[in-house]
């Protein structure tokens, strides 16, 4: 180790709403903090793309707990359920009120609280429905105004340093160079998967970076087959990349899904049509887009422009003509599972924590309530932050990675990522068959193993992403074969539910 090595009292890896809520409440302890990012620009967390909002706790937390649990098909773990909506309050009125000044819309008798799907009631604050742009800009700048925090930009973990149990840091790459920063503690913030999909809500570059890199050092991850799909993506032209997400509040004003022949199929599939719960919306498109062709969102029977400005704006954006029908698909969107953590955020290994979507708290079970992850990601990157305060660091010998080879043909990954993404497609995407899974596990593992190989001899931060990917796939797919109940966003293949279709179409 040499003298110079960067340290840290806390390390933060990853800069959406939960890791800034971790930097905030290590340093409020007193700790020096840095933040490490591969983010260039706040659009590179998905806190930036959220739309409906934050869910807070009005009248009756009661309710709004048992909202969350009925969400998660039951699965949802009552005491983190309790952590979440017991500190909901506190959280949004200390932070994005009084400390970020956050103005979310009013109405006549104060905050405009709105309602999502399967909330009873209207608990949800918002700014237009572009809100986590307009938390996550002022966090960051308040944070980069702050002398204790250090924001490093463009600078990607690519690996953690620990010994015995004991993370001591990670290492970092920051314009092809890696060097370690040692920590007395870490705190995993590095949002979701969603690179794993050809198709995703996700910005770039999410790759599930801090499940695989907690799972190779030996932390425990759990629910990675619960995988959330947004039944309604903005697709392009060819049906391949997602434009923008169509909020479910879209359909809910009266949006209407019709196949490639026109028709209006969601009857056909559920009783609440187009407003039957995402997985089962997400189903039925996908499997009218292959019946069909493809899969528009009818919004004639609203006012579109009147009702929704930003989306008719970010059409008008896309060239998409909406007047003719939003083109949609399924798209990866949230990871309920991760690195399994305790009230406090703390992983399974010492002085390693977990926060936001890349962390498995138990809040969302096997399926989510609308509007609950930014909370969880503020609820509980807080309490991490305040635990993980408090230690000193403790340099030891860091692994020894390769400086990034010139000579590495950048197309290797993104051939590999190519064929990664379309397993998770074709065999591990919203639908599930048994043999797929078994055959997708096969194929990511021999792709991991090409990859290993690669990054024993090579580093690049996308020959990392790589690897963060297929491990972190690898843990997907065999979560999934390992679950043979369908529940929540897991869903087997069953003859049972096409019966039940063909019933109701009768
Ligand atoms: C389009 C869209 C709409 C949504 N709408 C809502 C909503 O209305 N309400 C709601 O509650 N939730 C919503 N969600 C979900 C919610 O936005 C996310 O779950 C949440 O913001 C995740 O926060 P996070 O801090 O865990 O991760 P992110 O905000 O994704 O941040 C992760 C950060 O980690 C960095 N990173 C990743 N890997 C590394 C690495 N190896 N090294 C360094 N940095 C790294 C990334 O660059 C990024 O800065 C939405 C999501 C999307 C995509």
């Amino acid at each position: 180790m040499t003298d110079d090595a960067l340290t840290a009292d806390v390390l933060v890896v990853g800069s959406g709403i939960a890791g800034l809520a971790a930097a905030l409440a290590a340093a409020r302890a007193g700790d020096e903090v840095t933040l490490a990012t591969k983010a260039t620009r706040p659009e590179g967390a998905s806190s930036w793309w959220a739309q409906g909002g934050i869910a807070v706790s009005r009248d009756d937390p009661e309710q709004f707990k048992r909202d969350i649990v009925a969400a998660s098909d039951g699965t949802a773990d009552p005491d983190a359920v309790g952590v979440l909506v017991e500190n909901a309050n506190e959280a949004v009125e200390d932070v994005l009120l009084e400390t970020l000044d956050v103005e979310f819309d009013q109405n006549g008798s104060g905050h405009d609280f709105t309602r999502e799907a399967a909330h009873s009631e209207d608990r949800i604050l918002h700014v237009d429905a572009s809100t986590g742009k307009h938390v996550h800009v002022p966090f960051l700048n308040y944070l980069d105004g702050r002398e204790d925090v250090e924001i490093r930009d463009d600078t990607a973990a690519l690996e953690l340093i620990r010994h015995e149990g004991r993370v001591h840091g990670a290492m970092l790459e920051s314009d092809g160079a890696v060097e370690p920063c040692f920590a007395g503690s870490v705190v995993l913030a590095t949002g979701g998967i969603g690179d794993l999909y050809p198709r995703t809500t996700n910005p770039e570059n999410t790759t599930g970076d801090g499940v695989a890199m907690a799972a190779l050092a030996g932390a425990e991850v759990e629910d990675m087959e619960y995988v959330q799909f947004h039944p309604t993506a903005c697709v392009t032209e060819d049906g391949g990349d997602v434009a923008f997400l169509v909020s479910e509040a879209v359909r809910g004003e009266g949006g209407l899904l019709r196949n490639g022949e026109g028709e209006r199929f969601m009857p056909d599939y559920h009783a609440d049509a187009e407003l039957a719960p995402r997985d089962v919306v997400a189903r039925a498109v996908k499997s009218e887009r292959e019946a069909t062709g493809e899969v528009t969102l009818d919004v004639s029977p609203l006012d579109f422009a009147a009702e929704f400005p930003d989306l008719a704006q970010r059409c008008e954006e896309h060239d998409v003509d909406w007047t003719e029908g939003i083109p949609v698909a399924p798209a990866e969107h949230f990871l309920c599972g991760g690195v399994s953590v305790d009230d406090r955020g703390r992983t399974t290994l010492d002085r390693l924590y977990a926060v936001g979507e890349c962390a498995r708290t138990g809040v969302h079970g096997a399926n989510r309530l609308a509007s609950t992850s930014l909370l969880e990601g503020l609820v509980w990157g807080l309490r991490a932050g305040a635990d993980a305060a408090g230690n000193d660091p403790d340099p030891i010998e860091a692994p020894d990675l390769l400086e990034r080879d010139p000579d590495l043909p950048d197309r290797f990954a993104s051939d590999k990522f190519h064929r990664l993404t379309r397993v998770m497609d074709e065999y591990v995407g919203v639908e599930r068959d048994p043999d797929d899974l078994r055959r997708a596990m096969a194929v990511l593992r021999r792709l991991k193993g090409e990859v290993d190989a690669y990054v024993r001899t090579r580093t690049s931060r996308s020959l990392y992403e790589l690897r963060n990917a297929s491990v972190t796939a690898l843990l997907v797919a065999r979560h999934a074969a390992e679950n043979d109940e369908s529940v929540g966003t897991h869903n087997l293949v069953s003859d049972e539910r096409d019966e039940r279709r063909e019933q109701m179409a009768d």
